[in-house]
Parts: structure tokens; sequence; C-alpha cells
């Protein structure tokens, strides 16, 4: 098939929105069927004709038999599904660096088994106070709506969710996780993630989101999505009516490279943003797709013009079949350095280094304070330029 021609189409009556959608035509609407959420999970909007198999994926990218069949081993391990718009994005699909192939099409390198990878770096598991909510910082939780996605990117952190014996969550466990959260006032923040939770069925979706808002401690609701990037039409009118309800709502993204940043992305961003939605992206720090100042520059000032905020670049976490793309933390710092003071503030996120075992995300970065005493602070700036500040008398 054609890639441009095979561009993922929605369904006939769930199209994109106008430009000049109002959101506000939906506070009222009252009719989601509640009870539907109980019953499906799964969102009528998926990507059609995605790529699945080996079979399907060698109709565009030339494998010989033997990487053909080491291939067929590793989506057996790790899933693979590629949607034909993210795939469109290859330039040359023969082309092994390419950054967009890099990201969905499995590797040989995917079996290579280190032993400091894990199915769980960040001990999500050894955190979970029920079996989908993730509760190990003291004023946010992290609730799994769902183990599918778009797309599945070969640098998955969460690589356990896609094993076969995973279940969805049923409705009674989101409940009961979400029982726990109404139980700790401490708790103010609830990050939905999966999975991508707009894989969801939407009557689902809104009663999640319902439940959370209803929440009365509950001041901020974070959607983790990759769908403006591998599937943009996923953004719906129907979609951004129930998004569009929601005032505590926060939508976090995840670019990870400027060619990523299309019309069809833009458009998908807008549509949140027009709904008065915040925006965040939070990249992973990729071997051989962003790991050079100039490319993550130009990807957070791209980032900064679509008015989506870079917040994070996370190393790339320890997990099984990723090493390929984990670089040297010393390289997050050189981007870094590249970064803060060479162009506005607002395009420069903060490096974390996620803790494994669960530590909790730990910011890293350039020096930029040499020495300091009660009288005086040493400083450099961006242009290795030193400078002696000063220290106000404090008690
Ligand atoms: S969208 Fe997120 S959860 Fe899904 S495969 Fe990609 S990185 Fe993993």
């Amino acid at each position: 098939m054609e890639k441009e021609a095979s561009r993922c189409g929605d369904s006939e009556n769930d199209k994109p929105p106008d430009t000049d959608i109002d959101s506000s035509d939906c506070l009222n609407e009252s009719n989601i069927e509640k009870t539907s959420a109980a019953t499906t999970t799964v969102a009528k909007s998926l990507p059609k004709n995605s790529i699945a198999t080996v079979e399907q994926l060698s109709n565009f990218v030339n494998f010989d038999s033997t990487a053909r069949k080491a291939l067929s081993e590793i989506v057996k391990k790790y899933h693979m599904l590629i949607t034909p718009y993210y795939f469109s994005l290859i330039k040359d699909p023969n082309d092994e660096n390419d950054p967009i192939r890099k990201q969905c099409v499995p590797s040989l390198e995917e079996l290579f088994d280190n032993p400091e990878e894990k199915i769980d770096p960040l001990d999500e598991e050894g955190t979970s106070v029920t079996n989908i909510l993730v509760h190990r910082y003291p004023d946010r939780v992290l609730l799994i709506v769902t183990s599918r996605c778009f797309m599945y990117c070969r640098h998955c952190t969460r690589k356990r969710l896609w094993q076969e014996n995973n279940v969805e969550p049923t409705l009674a466990e989101i409940q009961t996780s979400l029982d726990y959260v109404r139980k700790n006032e401490a708790i103010r923040e609830i990050i939905v993630s999966g999975g991508d939770p707009l894989t969801l069925n939407q009557e689902r979706l809104d009663w999640i989101l319902e439940e959370a808002s209803n929440i009365p401690h509950i001041q901020v609701i974070r959607i983790g999505t990759r769908a403006p990037v591998v599937f943009p039409e996923r953004i719906t009118r129907s979609l951004c009516k129930i998004l569009g309800k929601y005032n505590k709502l926060w939508i976090n993204v995840q670019f990870n490279h400027p060619a990523e940043i299309t019309q069809e992305a833009t458009e998908a961003c807008r549509r949140i943003q027009k709904l008065g939605i915040p925006m965040s992206n939070q990249s992973v720090l990729l071997k051989g797709i962003n790991d050079t100042p100039q490319i993550m520059k130009e990807l957070c000032q791209k980032l900064q013009a679509i008015r989506v905020r870079p917040y994070y670049i996370f190393q790339c976490d320890e997990v099984v079949g990723a090493s390929h793309f984990r670089t040297s933390v010393f390289k997050g710092i050189e981007v870094m350095e590249k970064l803060r003071g060479h162009t506005s503030g607002m395009c420069v996120p903060t490096f974390v280094i996620d803790g494994p075992q669960g530590k909790g995300k730990i910011p890293v970065g350039p020096q930029y304070m040499i020495s300091m005493s009660p009288a005086k602070v040493t400083l450099r700036n961006y242009n290795n330029e030193v400078i002696e500040y000063h220290n106000p008398y404090s008690e």
C-alpha cells in the first residue's frame, strides 16, 4: 500500500473537529450512557490498517530471512503496532537510522540481554497500593487505566503491561483505586496513564474523569498520551466534547523528535488547547534519535512554537529490550548545557533520571555554582563567564 494513501481515517461520524469548535456547547451534555462504560473498554476511533505483524511490516521494509525470523521472536516478546500515520513520517523505511523508524520498528538489538535491565525498572508494582494505582510521592498518584497504546514505542518503560496475561482494568478495580484517593486527602493530583488512556472507550474515559473530578481534594488530573504524536486523528470532535468538560485537566504528550511536529500533530494539539487545557511534553533521551544539542534544541523550540511546554527530558530507563537507546548521563548534561541560556527559558525542560526501584525523579544538569560561602557565591553563566555574587546576610 502507498504510505501516503494509508494514513488512517476516522469513523464517518466522528471526524476531527472544525477549527471553530466551541466546547461550551457540550457542557450540558447528559446523554452519556454510563453503564456502557462497564461493558467495553476500547475506543471506536482506533487507527485502521495499523502494522501489527512482521508480514505486514515486510510490505514496506526489506528484511532477509534471518532478520525476519528474529523479528518474529521479538514481536512475540514485545508487541508491535505502528499507526499508518506514524509510519508515513519515516523518510526511508529501509534506513535503520531514521529517527521515526527507530521508535516504532523493532530492532534485533531488543534481544540483547542486559542484566541491569528490568521488566519494571521503576518498581511501579512495588509502589502500587492497588493493582493499577501507584502511590510513590506524597501528593500525587498514577492511575493505569489501560495497557493498550495506539503504537508500541520500542523504548517504552511499561513493557510489563504488554504481557499476554495482562488484562484490562475492570470498572470495579478503577473504582477501588479512586476510593483509595477519596480517603487520602493529601493527594491533590491524579495522573491518568497506561498504556494510552485515549485508547479507551469514550464513555469509560468520561466516567473516569468525572469520578476523579468529583473528588473535592483533587486539583489536577493529568492525562499522559501519545495520541497527538502517533494518531492525531484521535483528537475528534466527540473526544474534545468530553475533555472540554473538565477544568482540572492537563495533557502531557511525548514528542521525541522535531520530525514528529507535523501539521497534523500541530492541529491535534491546537484542538486540545482550544479547550483551555494546558499541554506539556515529556521527551525521552534516545540514542541516535534526539541525543544531540541541535536536535533537542530544535524539538524544544518547535514545541514552544506550538504552545506545548517542554517539561521533562527523561534519561531512558533501564527497561528490557532498550539498551540500544540508552545514552550516557553525560550526554543529557551536555544537551542541557547547550539549551540553558542559548534559547528561551520556556524552551528548557528539566533533565531527570527516574530513580530505579521507585526512588523518584532526580533532576540532573550542568553545575552553575562554583563555590559558596556566607559572604558570596561564585557562579558561571551559560557563556562560562565567572560571576561573584554578594550573598545577602541571613540569620
Ligand atoms: S505510548 Fe507511552 S505507554 Fe504506550 S508504548 Fe509508547 S511510551 Fe509506552
